[in-house]
C-alpha cells in the first residue's frame, strides 16, 4: 500500500492565467491546499534563488511567476505570508522577479539574513547543531517551491537540498569544506531537512535543467509541476523522471532510511500523469559521480569518491575575473593568477561551490580516466531506465 502520494501536473509554459489552474488542479489532486495550510496561519515559502542574481529564463531560479500561481491560492487563506531565500545580494529578488511578484500580491519578501539564524540543536546523521533562519523557525506552516534540477556534486537538487539555503552563507561554505564527499555532503543536507520540514512542497519542473546544474546547466523543458505533502517523494518521483534511479540518489537515500519521507517509487502513489507518460528520455545528468556510487563498498568509497567526482577547471577564454569563485571557495582553490581564476587542484576539495557560483560558464567539470569509466559503466548498467 502506498505511504505517499504525489500529484504529477502538466503544465505548459511560465504563463500566469494558465498556470493557477494548473497549480490548483495538482493540490486538488491531493485534497485542495487546505490541507496543508490553515487559514490565517504564518506561511513560510522557501523559493529557490541560487546567488549570484540570475533571471527566470536561465532557468536556474524557481520561476516567479510559477511562485506567483501557488502564492495567489495561498493568499486566499492568509496574509501572513512571507517568501525568503538567501541571498548575497538583494538584487536577486528584483533579477528574479521576485520583488514584482510580492508586491502585486502584497507577500513580504524576505532575504533570510535580514532577520537572522538561530541555533538547533539535532541528533544528525553528521551534525549535532546547525544555524536556522529565525523566519522559518517561526512559521506554522513551511510551502517548499523548488526546481527540479542537476546538481555537479549530489547528482540532484529539489524539494530536500532546497533548505540548505536556510542556513548562513559561511556555514554552508565551511560545511562543504567539511564534509566533501557527496554522500556525507548529502547527511548534511538530510540534517538540515530534518528540522525544517514542509507541510507542502510543489516543484517546479516546468523548464528543469540538464547537464551542468545547478547553475551552468541547459534548461530543458518538461512542462510538469509536482505536488506532495512528502518532499522526499516529490524528488523522488522527480528523479524518475529524469532517468535516476530515487534510492541510488544519496539525498533521497538517506531521507528515506531515517523514516523523513518516502524515496521508494513501489510506496509512492502517483496521481495524474503516470510515470510512463512523463519519462524524460536522454535526459543529460552531470559529470559527477551519480548512480553507481550507491553500489561501491563503503571501503573503496573514499578512492572512488576521488575518480567518480568531476574536478572544476577553469576555462580562461570565458573567465571575465568577476571573483565570484574565489569567494565562494571553502579552501582557498580558486584564486586569481595574473587575471583570470585558477585552482589549485591540491587545495581542492571538489564541493563545486565556485562552479555553482559561477555565471560565465567560464568553470568546467572534467572527469580523469576512472571517472570517465565508471561514468560510460553506470551509462550501459543503468541503460534499460534510460528510455
Ligand atoms: S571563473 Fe567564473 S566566477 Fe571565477 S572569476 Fe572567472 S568568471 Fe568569475
Ligand atoms: S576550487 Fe571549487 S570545487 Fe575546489 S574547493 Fe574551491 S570551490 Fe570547491
Amino acid at each position: 500500500m502506498a505511504k505517499s502520494a504525489v500529484a504529477v501536473v502538466r503544465a505548459g509554459r511560465y504563463e500566469a492565467a494558465e498556470l493557477r489552474p494548473q497549480v490548483e488542479r495538482a493540490l486538488a489532486l491531493l485534497g485542495g491546499v487546505e490541507k496543508f495550510v490553515p487559514r490565517g496561519a504564518r506561511v513560510f515559502v522557501k523559493v529557490n534563488l541560487l546567488p549570484p542574481p540570475s533571471p527566470p529564463e536561465r532557468g536556474i531560479i524557481t520561476h516567479p511567476t510559477f511562485a506567483e500561481a501557488v502564492l495567489s491560492l495561498l493568499r486566499e487563506l492568509t496574509p501572513h505570508i512571507t517568501v525568503g531565500d538567501d541571498v548575497h545580494e538583494a538584487r536577486s529578488f528584483e533579477v528574479g522577479g521576485y520583488r514584482e511578484v510580492c508586491q502585486r500580491l502584497g507577500v513580504e519578501l524576505l532575504n533570510l539574513r535580514d532577520r537572522g539564524f538561530e541555533e538547533v540543536s539535532l541528533n544528525g546523521g553528521v551534525l549535532k547543531r546547525v544555524y536556522i533562519a529565525k523566519a522559518v523557525r517561526e512559521a506554522e506552516v513551511i510551502v517548499n517551491l523548488p526546481k527540479l534540477k542537476t546538481h555537479a556534486l549530489t547528482t540532484f537538487t529539489g524539494a530536500i537540498k532546497n533548505f540548505y539555503g536556510v542556513i548562513p552563507t559561511g556555514l554552508r561554505t565551511a560545511l562543504h569544506g567539511e564534509h566533501p564527499s557527496p554522500a556525507e555532503f548529502a547527511e548534511v543536507l538530510v540534517d538540515i531537512f530534518s528540522v525544517v520540514r514542509p507541510a507542502l512542497t510543489v516543484m517546479d519542473g516546468i523548464v528543469a535543467m540538464e547537464g551542468a546544474g545547478p547553475a551552468n546547466g541547459t534548461p530543458r523543458p518538461l512542462g510538469l509541476i509536482l505536488a506532495s505533502a512528502d518532499a522526499v517523494a516529490v524528488d523522488a518521483v522527480a528523479q524518475a523522471i529524469i532517468g535516476l534511479d530515487p534510492l541510488r540518489v544519496w539525498t533521497t537515500h538517506h531521507a528515506h532510511r531515517r523514516g523523513l519521507g518516502v524515496g521508494d517509487l513501489r510506496e509512492i502513489a502517483i496521481l495524474g500523469e503516470s510515470l510512463e507518460t512523463v519519462r524524460a528520455k536522454d535526459f543529460r545528468l552531470p559529470p559527477a559521480a551519480g548512480e553507481m556510487m550507491g553500489r561501491i563498498p563503503p571501503r573503496i568509497t573514499r578512492w572512488a569518491t576521488r575518480h567518480l567526482q568531476a574536478q572544476p577547471v577553469v576555462v580562461p577564454a570565458r573567465c571575465v575575473a568577476c571573483g565570484a569563485c574565489v569567494r565562494a571557495c571553502p579552501t582557498g582553490a580558486a584564486q586569481f593568477r595574473g587575471k583570470k581564476a585558477w585552482i589549485d587542484r591540491k587545495k581542492c576539495i571538489r564541493c563545486m561551490c565556485c562552479h555553482e557560483a559561477c555565471r560565465y560558464d567560464a568553470i568546467a567539470l572534467h572527469l580523469d580516466l576512472w571517472g570517465r569509466f565508471f561514468r560510460a559503466a553506470e551509462r550501459w548498467v543503468y541503460r534499460d531506465r534510460r528510455r
